[in-house]
């Protein structure tokens, strides 16, 4: 979200909302209600059918979410959801005492979430909900470093400074992590075919002021798992050989809702005893609107017990653990909803479906002979494309702007270091984008290309969108 400024002075922010004379309680013919400014504060109030319909007439320009193939964030639930969240708006999950059914809704989510992903032991988890996943890496990175910081008492503070080892994929949050809470940021390039981080390159980073290791399941770049197994494997001969024993933190901001359905023998969980903490966005693959993540710890050792904040709850203490205070209580009632509703089994067929689509559309763009695929939609339901190796008259960001043309959102970026000369066009299939939207997407993709080839040229990357995209 850009930092907005409040300058109101631009001649454009002069601007009045038009009043139409023909709407709702303006009187065509006479008093028509005064047009209120659109940057200033009116000084006057106007009515509730006029003040929604400025409002909804502006969104109505915002883009349709069915056809943006670039956020993993979830834009359908079903009518029972909306009604359930419409009537759980007002409440605050900070209010563990006044709202106790909320709170107890979030700590079965908590134990349906430790049992999903293995924890040998459900009573020792400790877990809470999230605005996203954002905030739950903040939170995981925090209990890495607070741990790592007791252990290395003699020297922090002091001359230490402490470090964490990712890819140079990771999501643009543990970027921000790194920079809010101090924490150097050793990021393992990307090398020739290889997208994400690697178990030898993640063990030969780590030292004395690791205070972890982030592996991603999967990488938003392309949508591949990292080797979760493996990576815990290279740290545990590390620990043998030097006695370093670094922790891993899982980001399943997407995987960890699409892995224990979809690859359940994939070992990527609590079932790595070096795994001390997964996040999830709920939002995502979790399948509820925007606005919930979780966090879970394996023990109270994984989570030090002074970052732990208490609140009221029913006359006693409830322990939190969380940046905000306020936060909308409905995400998590419609989170409960979810698993209630799909289940395990309903889970599985849903983001089958998802992925079947996503590897679908793959193939077929991959057969156009025009592109190359760089992953197939066959991990997350997620995948990644580039120009082949002889188009020459145009690029990837051509392709995202003129699909952009006919209403589909599909980002164009480069690849992080060492792939700056590698740019990419990626596709991420969520619940609701069916096969018949794929069919169309393809024909329309199938019509502008002979367009594109006959180019003379690619026309031209847009400099400040070319490599600033996160998600
Ligand atoms: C989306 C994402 C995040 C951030 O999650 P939000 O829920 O949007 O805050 C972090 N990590 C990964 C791997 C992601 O895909």
């Amino acid at each position: 979200m850009p930092l907005h400024n409040g300058d109101a002075e631009r001649p454009r922010d002069h601007r009045r909302h038009p009043v139409n004379p023909f709407y709702g309680e303006a009187d065509p013919v006479a008093g028509m209600e005064t047009s209120p400014p659109v940057h200033a504060l009116p000084d006057g109030p106007i009515s509730p059918h006029n003040a929604y319909q400025f409002v909804h007439d502006e969104l109505m320009l915002d883009g349709n979410a069915r056809l943006n193939l670039a956020t993993f964030v979830t834009t359908w639930m079903e009518p029972q959801a909306t009604v359930l969240m419409s009537e759980c708006r007002d409440k605050n999950m900070i209010d563990k005492d006044e709202y106790p059914r909320t709170a107890e809704l979030e700590r079965r989510c908590v134990a349906m979430l430790a049992n999903l992903w293995h924890a040998p032991d459900p009573s020792a988890i400790m877990g809470c909900s999230t605005t996203g996943s954002s905030e739950a890496c903040m939170l995981a990175g925090m209990a890495l470093k607070r741990r790592w910081a007791r252990r290395n008492q003699d020297r922090y503070p002091g001359t230490a400074r402490p470090n964490l080892v990712m890819g140079a994929n990771v999501q643009v949050c543990w970027e921000k992590f790194c920079n809010f809470w101090e924490v150097e940021a050793r990021q393992v390039p990307m090398e020739g075919d290889r997208f994400h981080l690697d178990a030898d390159s993640a063990a030969a980073l780590c030292d004395e002021n690791t205070i972890g290791v982030v592996a991603v399941l999967g990488s938003t770049f392309d949508g591949s798992y990292e080797p979760v197994a493996e990576i815990c494997g290279a740290l545990d001969a590390l620990q043998e050989r030097t006695g370093l024993d670094v922790p891993v933190h899982v980001d399943g901001a997407s995987g960890a809702m699409v892995a224990p359905f979809l690859d359940p023998e994939l070992v990527w969980d609590f079932r790595l005893p070096r795994v001390a903490s997964i996040n999830t966005s709920g939002h995502k693959y979790g399948l509820v609107y925007p606005g919930v993540g979780w966090a879970l710890w394996r023990n109270q050792e994984a989570l030090p017990e002074e970052l732990v904040f208490r609140v009221n709850y029913l006359g006693g203490d409830l322990p939190t653990f969380a940046l905000n205070f306020s936060r909308p209580g409905a995400q998590v009632a419609a989170q409960y909803y979810t698993f209630l509703r799909l289940g395990r089994d309903g889970y599985r067929a849903v983001q089958q479906v998802t992925r079947d689509v996503a590897r679908s559309m793959a193939e077929r763009i991959g057969a156009l002979g025009d592109f190359r695929l760089l992953t197939r939609g066959d991990q997350l339901p997620v995948f990644a494309f580039t120009t082949a190796d002889d188009v020459t008259s145009f690029d990837v960001f051509d392709v995202s702007r003129r699909l952009k043309e006919r209403g589909w959102l599909v980002p164009a970026y480069t690849f992080p270091p060492n792939r700056q000369d590698l740019s990419v066009l990626r596709v991420v299939c969520r619940n609701g984008f069916s096969l018949d939207l794929a069919d169309t997407f393809l024909a329309d993709l199938e019509e502008l290309l002979p367009e594109l080839r006959r180019q003379p040229a690619p026309l031209g990357r847009p400099e400040n969108v070319a490599t600033a995209f996160h998600h």
